[in-house]
């Protein structure tokens, strides 16, 4: 049994996290300022022995948040802007909150000995990236500051960076996930992310809005599959300093997965194109592909996603039409 503090265990990947860890036997503390999380994700963890909850912002702690981990083995801090539509619309907002959150998680983490603090980061990172396959080793294009949507990808990369060097001087003992395209119940398309929305308009027999020509391409991998990943990371030694891609190989393109997933609704609902500069921003840069290389967590956990993108869209589907997707 292990101890974790989950910062934005209130939010998708926290409370699916969460939901995993209380099973295996561990004991979970949460925090959240249910910016974009919500007592629904964590309401059905109430009742559990091992589970805690506090309200908290970890940019504006009311909390001695060094008090509150004190006793944890493990730290994860995935509290952060999400979301490009978010992003894009708050850039302020997106910088202090990651920027400024992780410094206080980082510093009041190191503050009961040495323990294990693994940052959610994100497959952002890679930028304008043109390679097959993103490296965890590879140099890092990001765009211009006048864009704001590389104001994610920048403060992410800067929690990396901070992350490390706390690690080197030997306050906590980090390890970095950058996360791709990570989806599944529960997840809310209020902040732009493609598979909830497109499954809300499928279902409301809406025009499925697909950006650009649709011909860009992501991988998308189930929370659950990333949960396990994030676990298995969690209590490897050798993960120490590292950093590690979550995400799927399973590449599809927008236009496609909009086809799927009227299929799967089985919904007389069309597909529109909107341009960027309408969905976003003017000047609004996407990335054409991103698919990780995942051999470094693999070949150190036997880690591979199992969940296909179909049961990824039942699941989505599922849960928007009952609430009762299947985990
Ligand atoms: N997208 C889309 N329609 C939507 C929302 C998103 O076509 O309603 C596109 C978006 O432009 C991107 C892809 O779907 O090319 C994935 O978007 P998401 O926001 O889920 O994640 P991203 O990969 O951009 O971080």
């Amino acid at each position: 049994m292990k101890k974790y503090f989950i910062t934005g265990g209130a939010g998708f990947i926290g409370s699916h996290l969460t939901r995993r860890l209380l099973a295996g036997g561990n004991k979970v503390t949460a925090l959240d300022n249910f910016s974009t999380g919500s007592p629904d994700n964590i309401a059905p963890f109430s009742r559990e022995e091992n589970y805690s909850f506090f309200e908290d912002d970890v940019v504006t702690p009311e909390q001695d948040l060094a008090l509150a981990m004190k006793d944890c083995d493990v730290i994860i801090h995935l509290a952060a802007a999400v979301g490009v539509e978010l992003v894009v619309n708050d850039p302020m907002r997106t910088i202090k909150t990651n920027v400024a959150g992780t410094e206080h998680v980082l510093d009041a983490a190191a503050k009961y000995g040495r323990k294990r603090v693994i940052i959610a980061s994100t497959s952002e990172v890679y930028g304008k990236s043109t390679q097959k396959l993103f490296r965890e080793t590879d140099d890092l294009l990001i765009g211009q500051p006048i864009h704001s949507r590389w104001s994610y990808a920048c403060s992410k990369l800067l929690d990396e960076f901070y992350l490390f060097a706390s690690h080197q001087s030997g306050t906590v003992d980090g390890v970095t996930v950058r996360f791709f395209n990570t989806v599944g119940p529960g997840q809310t398309g209020r902040y732009g992310m493609v598979i909830p929305r497109l499954v809300k308009q499928a279902l409301a027999g809406k025009a499925l809005t697909v950006y650009g020509d649709g011909n860009q391409s992501r991988c998308f991998c189930h929370v659950a599959d990333t949960a396990r990943a994030v676990e298995l990371l969690a209590g490897n030694p050798e993960a120490s300093g590292k950093i590690f891609n979550i995400g799927s190989q399973n590449s599809i393109t927008i236009m496609e997965l909009a086809k799927k997933i009227i299929q799967h609704t089985g919904s007389s609902s069309v597909i529109e194109l909107i341009p960027y500069e309408k969905a976003y921003q003017p000047g609004f840069e996407d990335m054409r592909r991103r698919m990780p290389d995942i051999s470094a967590v693999s070949q150190l956990t036997g880690w591979h996603p199992e969940k296909s993108l179909d049961e990824i869209i039942d699941d989505v589907i599922g849960h928007f039409r009952n609430g009762t997707a299947e985990y």
